[in-house]
């Protein structure tokens, strides 16, 4: 298979991913936490990860992807209490939602997506092998990771001794005094009054698993003691991924990931995305403001996944029309080929882009060879291109489009069924009533079904939305 290179977090270098000989690539991603809609940062991480395994895939390797659904933590119990909902009915609608926004975007269904809740057995022996060695302890029904047990922490995210010692434990509670060190962190938390009915029984009573432990466990359970590729946003780097190598490698001795994968922040008009902002937007919000999934794809891709990407509505606007000139090169070339087809594998004069791809996900560079790739071609074509020409060039760019994933983008257009007709027509009546309201409404849930109207001098017309469910 062709070499495809990535930056490795431990190694703070760009180094050749490999997998086992002849195996698929285990890589092992951690999941939302299925409290509410994900936002579209979280998704800049999901589609990177989702860019990943198409370049190997096109590289001509296989891959096991696991993504985990984190449906037990602080954050789906209170969800779970305030809409009065059992945590697992709770946490299955956002998950489904989940599924659903990254099924518009693109995202490859992973092989396996497992719920922590599914896998609390195997928590519970995890953490019962390192109370046995001596690398955890119990303390008012809690139990912890004795950091100063095991030497390697702080390795990844080159922490020194002393924030070692003083510790910057992230998620853990205000009330874990119990600890023996600051930097110690919780395992499996203790069950608390307004935990309600979600606990499991253990040896240390009632109770749940801590956030870091369910992936060290799940990864462990699917994949083995060592696992290939693991990754998630660069916000993961610590405590939660140093946190579970310690859990992992203590217990096992062996090392836990052979090569780590981070991607940086998405921000919103410079700044962190938060609720008190106003600036947190989730897919829906994008395709309300009357864009397609595969316009957020691909600004979520137009910058280096390890610099920090800055979203706003004009980098749509870019997209957009990046899409559009492929979409018409497209068609073109198409027309040019009559039919003839050329092989799969082709690149044709697209694989500048490719090789931009290879090497650490360099999707600016791949963007910018692609577009320069797309204008070279359509002066050829107009210049005269032999049939055998046109369907190698159209190969090659169908190819490119297929590893960034919006390849939908450019297929062809399917008449609307008639319950779509119907709301275009049921708008049509509103605005001749100028009753904006209702037509705004049925403009919005035709957007959200999959359809965009778009009024012309003959009436109004319907067009699918590609990445729309
Ligand atoms: P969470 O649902 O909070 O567990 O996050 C799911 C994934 O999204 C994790 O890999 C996070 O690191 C990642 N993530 C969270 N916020 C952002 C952001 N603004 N940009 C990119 N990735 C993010
Ligand atoms: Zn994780």
């Amino acid at each position: 298979m062709e070499e495809v290179r990535l930056f490795d977090t431990a190694t703070r270098s760009v180094k050749p991913l490999s997998a086992s000989d002849g195996e698929a690539l285990k890589f092992y991603a951690c999941g939302p936490t299925v409290y509410g809609p994900a936002h579209i940062g979280n998704f800049r991480t999901f589609v990177v990860q989702d860019l990943l395994v198409r370049v190997w895939e096109a590289a001509g390797g296989k891959v096991d992807h696991v993504r985990n659904l984190t449906d037990v933590d602080d954050k789906t119990i209170r969800g779970a209490r305030e809409a009065k909902l059992p945590l697992g009915d709770f946490t299955s609608k956002w998950a489904e939602i989940f599924i659903k926004d990254g099924k518009s975007l693109g995202l490859t269904p992973p092989m396996k997506q497992p719920k922590a809740t599914d896998f609390v057995p195997q928590q519970i022996d995890l953490v019962e092998r390192l109370v046995k060695a001596g690398h955890a302890y119990e303390a008012d029904g809690s139990v912890y990771f004795r950091v100063k047990s095991f030497p390697g922490y702080g390795k990844l995210s080159r922490l020194d001794e002393r924030e070692v010692k003083e510790g910057a434990s992230g998620r853990a509670d205000a009330d874990e005094y119990a600890r023996e060190q600051a930097a110690d962190f919780v395992l499996w938390k203790a069950h608390k009054e307004e935990d309600g009915e979600v606990f499991w029984e253990s040896p240390w009573g009632k109770g749940r698993p801590g956030w870091h432990l369910e992936c060290s466990a799940m990864a462990m359970q699917i994949f083995g003691e060592t696992i290939d590729l693991h990754g998630g946003g660069s916000d993961l780097i610590f405590p939660h991924h140093e946190n579970e190598i310690a859990q992992s490698e203590a217990a096992t001795g062996k090392p836990f990931v052979k090569h780590w994968f981070h991607v940086a922040h998405l921000l919103v008009e410079n700044r962190k995305m938060s609720k008190s902002l106003g600036n947190l937007h989730t897919l829906k919000d994008v395709i309300r403001h009357g864009w397609d999934a595969f316009d957020l794809r691909l600004v979520l891709l137009s910058g280096h996944y390890r610099q920090p990407l800055n979203f706003s509505w004009d980098t749509m606007t870019a997209a957009r029309h990046g899409r559009e000139r492929l979409g018409r090169v497209r068609s073109k070339l198409e027309e040019a080929a009559k039919g003839k087809k050329a092989g799969a594998e082709e690149w044709g004069s697209f694989r500048g882009a490719w090789d931009a791809l290879r090497e650490d996900l360099e999707t600016p560079k791949a963007l910018a060879a692609l577009y320069t790739a797309a204008s070279t071609v359509e002066h050829k074509r107009k210049a005269g291109m032999s049939d055998e020409d046109a369907a190698k060039e159209l190969a090659g760019l169908d190819h490119i489009l297929e590893v960034f994933g919006v390849s939908a983008l450019f297929e062809k257009q399917t008449e609307a069924p008639a319950e779509m007709k119907q709301l275009a027509k049921d708008r049509e009546i509103a605005r001749n009533a100028k009753d904006w309201t209702e037509s705004d409404r049925l403009r919005d849930e035709l957007a959200l079904k999959g359809w965009e109207v778009r009024d012309g001098a003959g009436g109004w017309r319907l067009v699918r939305k590609p990445g729309t469910p």
